[in-house]
């Protein structure tokens, strides 16, 4: 016998809504500052250029509970629209990124708040800020075509029934297919990536025993409970 074990770990998988099928996660890309009133509230001065960062395949969430993470005491919630990739590949232009998406998702952009404002203070990586353990609850991905107008689609998160965000997709500063043909610039894209897209203004703090709800009018809904 050892004392350790490799076991081999599959992708984390996303249910598809109206579908048998699961929807393979490879990579998760988020993109910060991409609601003008959401990067005032955080100090800016709502023009910078959004950044990217990212999360582990396995920081996906599915479960009812999330449990609070260690090392912090300031846990944020971001409601963010999600794309599914069908398809990939580098430098694309906006019209091609749009034809590789398969779907979207509601997801929230768990963050320690507290760690990456010291991380911005020193300029350092926000790893342990934003790609912690369980930081993307994520809803089923809706096929794109089964999708309402993600372009101009209500979003909102409330938290134990008080509404703290709501917007609109509209109020993005990049678009959806911006955001892609820009991430297909830095890294060549595939099926099964994900791309958080930046969320907008409200976010704030997650207490244990907290009950999170959220929704992208014609995405999906997406529920848990810090524990
Ligand atoms: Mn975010």
């Amino acid at each position: 016998m050892n004392d350790w074990a490799f076991e081999p770990q599959p992708a984390p998988f996303l249910a598809i809504a109206g579908s048998k099928d699961r929807f393979p996660v490879r990579r998760i890309y988020c993109v910060g500052q991409n609601y003008a009133e959401h990067v005032r509230e955080m100090g800016g001065s709502g023009r910078e250029a959004p950044v990217f960062f990212d999360k582990p395949a396995d920081a996906v969430s599915l479960t009812p509970e999330v449990a609070y993470p260690s090392a912090t005491r300031n846990l944020h919630h971001e409601i963010e629209l999600v794309v599914a990739l069908k398809s990939g590949g580098r430098s694309l232009t906006p019209e091609q990124a749009a034809g590789c998406i398969f779907g979207y998702a509601v997801g929230v952009d768990l963050t320690r708040r507290d760690l990456q404002v010291a991380a911005k203070e020193k300029g350092a990586p926000w790893t342990t800020a934003k790609g912690f353990d369980a930081s993307a609850p994520l809803s089923p991905v809706r096929p794109a075509a089964d999708c309402g107008d993600v372009s101009s689609a209500e979003i909102q998160l409330s938290v134990n029934g008080e509404l703290r965000q709501r917007s609109s997709t509209s109020e993005m500063i990049w678009s959806v297919p911006e955001i892609i043909a820009e991430l297909s610039r830095l890294f060549e894209l595939k099926a099964g990536d994900l791309v958080f897209t930046g969320t907008p203004e409200g976010v704030g703090p997650l207490q244990r025993g907290d009950r999170v709800e959220c929704a992208v009018a014609g995405v999906g809904e997406l529920a848990f409970r810090i524990v």
